[in-house]
């Protein structure tokens, strides 16, 4: 930092000056406390949620995310422009620390320590930088206006500012170059650069410009910094701690159990938005409307009333209009202060798919499935208001232990032929394979049931059944918003495996798989959950190979949710000849879902596109023979598209167990 450019300010006398900027500062405070005070009363008094566990991990997840903006850079041009921004934004922090000591202390001499020859040149290199990506984003939303974000006047308003610091930041050091030509400037290489074009203004100009670029310089970030809590742009101070505090746990663990033996507990799930955690409404004060989580959102893209974005933003602005209305009991509201049917309709919140992309891409953070799931816990357990469909799925799982009601006398029927052992506690197996309801009762289902139990005794594992006694784990009653069915029939399995000692279990149904996996904690089991596709993957395949061509889909719960993406494939390399095999446009992180999660498998849909028929779309791009899959329900939403495509006699759709194993 060169210290001795202070000492040219003239436009306020060195005595003044440090009283002028103090009350500029001063003001802009108050007025940024003034707007920041209500908000923060709210997130006191929201539904305490402890997202402070494991601080390191956390550190680390925010240097990644926040800092290093990985997840930015999956959208080459605007990803790096936001980053840029960013990390000018960062560099400029000292940057501005710097002008406004010069302000407070117009006669202090600061030695310099040698590094500042290194930031400034940096410094230098970043207003360049920040003012091209500046000048893109504006040309962005004024020219181009891409779909999926929000233009306003407000986001031009910023980038201007934006602009104007890294301009008067330039003009500062160059006039001040302009004036002692004979200095030297270590570092500060742009403003040497603009400095001749300066000097042929003549000294009286360039003194003022001089002076008006630092006034300006602090000006433009005081107005900044008063902008922030009252706009969408309060995201710049939330997004940090939003990442911070976001779910390091995995997106298959992240619902909480409802005490229901708490009989002081006023709601279960969220009917208000005051309901909502503190840690959900900071959510919503952190978007930035950029759009990334709309563009992959099944259900928007196959035309059902849900913008992930939108449910955000109308969430958010609802909180900010019934601000004070929870901050002063006296005020009255002219409309009901409920979300559901209110703010937000019904069937957004049946639309979605809990697939998770709509997080997977947000750069910040923001949680989606948990808000939609406590919404959908409102509508069930406080409205007794849900779709027809699962009125009756609810009945059968409470009566029978599977949403079809399927008799639970007959779970185990599929299995008669197969010699398949049933557990037994005094001489139990390695693994106890848990079937689930799809490959209990339904007929495809009991196909891929059969093929899974081939390749687990072909690769020599020894596991055994509960037969009978097995129950639905719950997962379509947990993610339709029926906390107390799911309750109860978690309750239920925890127990009969803690009778039974169960302790390692394996699983072809990747719902089955993140519930046990990762909800089955709070019930008091600790389970060492196992894919198929991971046993399948370390036996080794076929020694014939197939060279029909085939195409994997990813299923949400196993891939977004729990992070399995290369055992299925390495179970298709295993079968399958290697040139045969081929990915989809989207698939890994990135794949597109089939519509059945979220418990919608059970919900005739009516509006639009079908979710599978848009997803079978997409992998018959590349003209397989076959659909390869790793979930059952998978299995059944493509093949009924194919069907209604009329491609079924054409394409087939297999389980990675039928590979080596025709049903
Ligand atoms: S979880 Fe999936 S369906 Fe639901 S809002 Fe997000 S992207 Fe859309
Ligand atoms: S939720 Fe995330 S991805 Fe979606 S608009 Fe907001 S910031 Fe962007």
């Amino acid at each position: 930092m060169n210290f001795s450019q202070n000492r040219a300010l003239e436009w306020v006398s060195q005595d003044l000056q440090p009283f002028v900027l103090g009350l500029l500062v001063l003001t802009a405070i108050a007025r940024f406390l003034y707007v920041l005070w209500p908000k923060w009363k709210i997130f006191q008094r929201a539904p305490f949620e402890d997202r402070l566990n494991s601080p390191v991990k956390r550190l680390g997840h925010t240097f990644r995310t926040a800092f290093l903006q990985v997840k930015m850079f999956k959208e080459a041009g605007a990803g790096w422009m936001h980053a840029l921004i960013f990390w000018g934004f960062l560099i400029f922090l000292l940057r501005a620390a710097w002008f406004f000591f010069i302000g407070f202390f117009p006669t202090v001499e600061l030695a310099g320590s040698g590094c500042e020859t290194l930031y400034l040149y940096l410094k230098d290199c970043l207003i360049v930088l920040v003012i091209l990506a500046a000048t893109y984003a504006l040309y962005r939303r004024t020219v181009v206006k891409p779909e999926r974000l929000t233009l306003s006047m407000e986001g031009i308003v910023i980038l201007v500012l934006i602009l104007a610091i890294m301009v008067s930041d330039a003009l500062f050091d160059a006039a001040w170059q302009a004036r002692n030509p004979q200095a030297v400037l270590n570092g500060i290489w742009l403003g040497s650069l603009i400095a001749p074009v300066l000097s042929v203004l003549g000294a009286d100009i360039v003194v003022h410009l001089h002076n008006l670029a630092y006034w300006m310089h602090v000006v433009c970030i005081l107005y900044f910094l008063t902008l922030l809590p009252g706009s969408k742009h309060f995201h710049i101070i939330t997004s940090i701690p939003n990442v911070f505090f976001s779910n390091i746990y995995g997106r298959g663990n992240q619902l909480y159990r409802i005490d229901f033996e708490n009989e002081e507990l006023e709601n279960y799930g969220v009917s208000k938005i005051e309901e909502f955690s503190w840690k959900k409404l900071l959510d919503l004060h952190t978007c930035t409307e950029c759009g990334r989580c709309d563009v992959v959102c099944p259900a928007l893209a196959s035309g059902k009333p849900l913008s992930p974005k939108q449910l955000t933003v109308d969430l958010r602005d609802h909180l900010n209009s019934e601000t004070p209305f929870l901050l002063d009991d006296n005020l009255e509201r002219l409309e009901s202060p409920s979300l559901l049917g209110g703010i937000i309709n019904d069937e957004t919140i049946w639309s979605c798919t809990t697939c998770g992309a709509c997080e997977e891409e947000c750069p910040v953070m923001i949680e989606y499935v948990n808000k939609v799931v406590d919404l959908r816990r409102g509508l069930v357990l406080m409205e007794d208001r849900y779709p027809a469909e699962f009125a009756n799925a609810f009945k059968s799982l409470e009566a029978h232990s599977n949403p079809w009601g399927f008799g639970s006398n007959t779970r185990a029927d599929w299995a008669k032929e197969l010699d398949i052992k049933t557990w037994d506690k005094n001489n139990p197996t390695e693994y106890l394979y848990f079937v689930g309801c799809n490959g209990s009762f339904d007929e495809r289902g009991k196909k891929i049931a059969t093929a899974v139990v081939k390749s687990l005794k072909s690769a020599g594992v020894d596991f055994s059944i509960l037969g009978n006694d097995e129950g639905c784990t719950g997962d379509p009653a947990r993610r339709a918003g029926n906390e107390y069915l799911f309750d109860m029939l978690a309750s239920k399995n925890a127990e009969l495996f803690k009778e039974k000692s169960v302790m390692k279990i394996v699983t072809h149904c990747p719902h089955c798989f993140n519930s046990l996996k990762n909800e089955y904690a709070e019930f008091g089991v600790e389970l060492n959950v196992i894919h198929h596709s991971e046993l399948l993957a370390l036996q080794g395949g076929s020694e014939v190979k197939t060279d029909d061509r085939v195409v994997y889909h990813d299923p949400c719960y196993l891939g977004r949710h729990n992070k399995i993406y290369d055992a299925p494939r390495e179970v298709i390399a295993d079968n399958v000849d290697p040139k045969a095999i081929s990915e989809p446009a989207t698939s890994r992180e990135r794949g597109t879902c089939c519509g059945a999660g979220g418990g919608r498998f059970l919900l005739e849909e009516k509006t639009s596109t079908r979710v599978s028929h848009q997803r079978v779309d997409q992998l018959m791009e590349s003209n397989p023979d076959t659909i390869a899959v790793s979930c059952p329900f998978c299995v059944l939403m493509l093949e009924d598209a194919l069907k209604a495509k009329n491609l079924h006699d054409k394409v087939k759709v297999k389980d990675i167990s039928e590979l080596g194993n025709e049903p």
